[in-house]
């Protein structure tokens, strides 16, 4: 090369353009690349656009290198770097390093989760000398609203509900500062320029706030509490109803008003110090409590102090969570004690978001309202986390973690763009893009109307914020599954996915198997779901990778009498299982004395028997939620009716006597056999011997909490045997069980049986970023049919 042509390239690439890709706008990510780049001396521009973060730079060699080795550890909390490239190029001279204006574009980069408000927020707006001083919509780089406030992309204040409140001189100079917290906080505010609070009298009365002596619309709350009041509250995703949670009387009203029979209700404390009154949390507890997604937090109450019943009938666990925002934090504040925070709905309708529809329909049960003027793009419930094994388990996935993307393992990098519909109950759909898996937010149980029609403005939000174009859509294969039929409905190619298979693709895709990973057994249970050959599953042991899944094993197919009724009235089961094992003559013999027998028998026998006789609304169900439930309705648990999906297995659980479940010898645990299905030859698992144990122990006046650590302990020990057996045919080669399914939410199912895998010697994958339970089929579905596609371009 001349010298001439050496000094022209110099000249061509004096320096570099780096483009940063993942979680990196409005996050503080751009002026903690100012001040890098000040503190390096380099001269440049960094600039939002639709694929992430752009620097252009000059600078040598080594000064770029090291710019970018320092970039992971200068970047800001809520950032997430998913890959930095560097090309040379020609940059234009400059005399600084400045921040550049947006660029709109296709969009390829995410829109982070929500955080709760950060501990340097938290310090302003109990700071009287602060400007922010009982501001309630203080926010930062570092915390504050993000999916429940964006509306398209690129994240900039005009494309978010914040666009209505232009910025005043302070909150200006502060967002145009590189060296300030505050420096291009897309949802900067004070109490000069940003949105209000306001209470309101739901039945239209006025307020006199002389009556409270309180210091603004928000400290209010706090003496309305006190007094008794159900107060709603516009939260970040959608409207919430509080009350305090230790007045046995307003819990029991919110209860009634809100048709809510016995489903838990979450609580807000507005500390630690609160919680630790009623629970201990483990340092996993604690961890997950004070973390940016700050979700709810099941835990066991075993504190000095106890709750009424009716905040988490027959349970054991309580679920906390600390505040969310400033709002919740300074309603909170002088109150010390918890408070219900619950989804603002009528019955089990989804959480409110808009304000006239809250005012109308929030009025006939609560009293009074906090309301305020800024708009929620996104309906976000609170998430819910379970702490199983050290492990945090997302029960729910909603606030603080949606729509942070799942990265696919390793052999996915080449799937198309596809989008997941998810299953019915417990909803939540899933964009396939670049990779990566953008599950969303908990939608609902879809049968529900509202919940429906929400679903689906939820899923035309994503769209738009994700840029999205799918190539196919892939739906559950239930016929009637409205997340289904809205997917058949779209126009592209369908690709139906088996339900439990979805599952078990779900908890190996969490797990990061890759895509050309040996099958493994897949033990999937859960109430039910759409079989392959047409009839109901929900408790399957299946071989199993992405491209395919067959059935090796099964639980008894038993009779769900009456169909949906059955999953609603746990009697029913508990008839049918009965009855699957011994005719209605020997349990007249054996166990007359019983008083479940009584029970059963004042039920309609005749039209029992004719549908048991005749199949006609009694499908058979291999469902091992079923299982839980007949067991749960011998031991008088939740026997005529569930207020929610899982109330029956949950209330099992909860009574499982711990002494008995650590030291009783293994011989007392109640025995399943493992014999075949005539006709099909598959291997199920057979109650028989459960049922005589148990009703042996009802004979004899056992403790249920005996009896019911004795199931569990029984049903992980078969659980194991079918897993052993299984592997130790020809053929089946696994070392690697995943569980999924519903029924793995139940702790002490889920430990028992991790532990028996574990000792007879298998690799053991559970659920923990996407929940076991439905909610987590559309991560499941996605990954199949990504699968199905990556195999045929290939
Ligand atoms: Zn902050
Ligand atoms: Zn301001």
């Amino acid at each position: 090369m001349s010298v001439v042509a050496a000094a022209l390239r110099n000249a061509a690439t004096n320096g570099a353009e780096i483009r940063v890709r993942g979680r990196v706008q409005g996050v503080g990510f751009r002026p903690a690349v100012w001040r890098l780049a000040t503190e390096l001396g380099l001269c440049g521009e960094v600039i939002n656009d639709a694929d992430g973060v752009l620097i252009r730079i000059a600078g040598s060699d080594a000064e770029i290198s090291r710019l970018i080795e320092r970039l992971p550890g200068a970047s800001p909390p809520l950032a997430r770097i998913e890959r930095i490239e560097s090309r040379p190029v020609h940059v234009s001279p400059a005399s600084a390093f400045h921040i550049g204006d947006s660029v709109v574009g296709r969009a390829r980069t995410e829109i982070a989760p929500d955080a709760a408000i950060c501990a340097e927020c938290a310090r302003e707006v109990i700071d009287p000398f602060e400007r922010r001083y009982r501001y309630a919509f203080a926010t930062c780089t570092h915390c504050g609203p993000r999916l429940s406030i964006a509306e398209a992309i690129p994240y900039d204040r005009a494309l978010t509900t914040m666009a209505p409140f232009p910025l005043c001189d302070d909150c200006l100079a502060e967002y145009r500062d590189s060296a300030d917290r505050r420096f291009h906080a897309e949802a900067t505010a004070c109490h000069a320029c940003g949105p209000q609070p306001r209470l309101v009298r739901l039945d239209g009365g006025a307020i006199s706030f002389d009556t409270f002596s309180q210091l603004d619309a928000v400290d209010a709350v706090a003496t309305l509490l006190r007094r008794g009041h159900i107060v709603a509250l516009k939260g970040l995703g959608g409207y919430q109803l509080v009350c305090d949670a230790t007045n046995t009387e307003v819990v029991a009203r919110l209860r009634q008003l809100k048709a809510r029979a016995s489903k838990p209700f979450a609580l807000m404390a507005r500390d630690l110090a609160v919680i630790e009154r009623y629970c201990q949390p483990s340092p996993e507890e604690y961890a997950a409590l004070t973390s940016t997604a700050a979700p709810i937090v099941l835990m066991r109450a075993c504190g000095p102090e106890r709750l009424p019943e009716a905040v988490a009938p027959g349970l054991g666990l309580i679920g906390f969570m600390l505040p969310t925002t400033p709002l919740h934090l300074l309603a909170l504040r002088r109150l010390d004690r918890p408070v219900v925070m619950t989804s603002g709905n009528p019955a089990d309708e989804p959480q409110i978001v808009d304000d006239a529809e809250a005012l109308k329909r929030l009025a006939p049960i609560a009293e009074f309202a906090l309301v305020h003027d800024r708009r929620i793009a996104a309906r976000i419930d609170d998430s819910v986390v379970r702490v199983i094994g050290g492990v945090p388990r997302l029960i729910r996935r909603a606030r603080g973690f949606a729509p942070a993307p799942i990265t696919l393992p390793k052999g996915f990098g080449d799937a198309p763009d596809l989008l997941a519909m998810g299953g019915e109950l417990k909803a939540a759909f899933c964009l396939l893009k670049d990779g990566k898996a953008i599950l969303s937010q908990h939608q609902g149980d879809l049968e529900q109307g509202p919940a429906f029609a929400d679903y689906e403005r939820s899923l035309l939000h994503y769209r738009v914020l994700f840029d999205h174009a799918p190539v196919a859509v892939a739906v559950d294969r239930h016929p009637d599954y409205l997340s289904s039929k809205s997917g058949r409905a779209d126009g592209l190619p369908v690709i139906e996915v088996s339900h439990h298979h979805a599952h078990v693709a779900a908890c190996l895709s969490e797990n990061g198997r890759p895509l050309d990973a040996a099958p493994v057994l897949g033990i999937a249970l859960d109430g039910a779901g759409w079989g392959d050959d047409g009839t109901i599953w929900g408790g399957e042991f299946l071989l199993a990778d992405y491209r395919s899944a067959r059935r090796l094993g099964t639980f008894k197919p038993v009779a769900l009498l009456g169909g949906a009724q059955a999953m609603r009235e746990p009697w029913r089961n508990l008839y049918a299982h009965l009855r699957a094992e011994m005719s209605w003559a020997e349990m007249s013999l054996n166990f007359a004395e019983l008083e479940i027998y009584r029970f059963l028998a004042e039920k309609p026998r005749p039209t029992l028997e004719r549908m048991l006789e005749t199949g006609t609304g009694a499908p058979l169900a291999s469902s091992c939620g079923r299982l839980f439930d007949a067991v749960a309705a011998a031991l008088d648990l939740c026997r005529e009716r569930q207020g929610y999906e899982g109330e029956a297995a949950a209330r099992l659980e909860a009574i499982v006597d711990a002494s008995t479940l650590q030291d009783e010898d293994d011989s007392l645990a109640y025995p399943f056999a493992i014999p075949h299905l005539s006709g099909s030859g598959l291997a199920y698992i057979e109650p028989l011997g459960m049922w005589n144990a148990l009703l042996g122990d009802l004979i004899l006046d056992t403790p249920p909490g005996v009896i019911a650590a004795r199931f569990h302990k029984g049903v992980a020990r078969a659980l194991t045997a079918m897993a052993i057996k299984l592997a130790a045919r020809d053929g089946s080669g696994f070392d690697t069980v995943a569980l999924s399914g519903g029924c793995f939410q139940n702790a002490v199912l889920l430990t028992e049986t991790v532990r028996r895998l574990e000792d007879a010697g298998f690799g053991v994958l559970t659920h923990s970023l996407v929940p076991a339970n439905d909610g987590g089929l559309a991560l499941g579905q996605a990954a199949i049919a990504a699968a199905t596609l990556v195999g045929e371009s290939a």
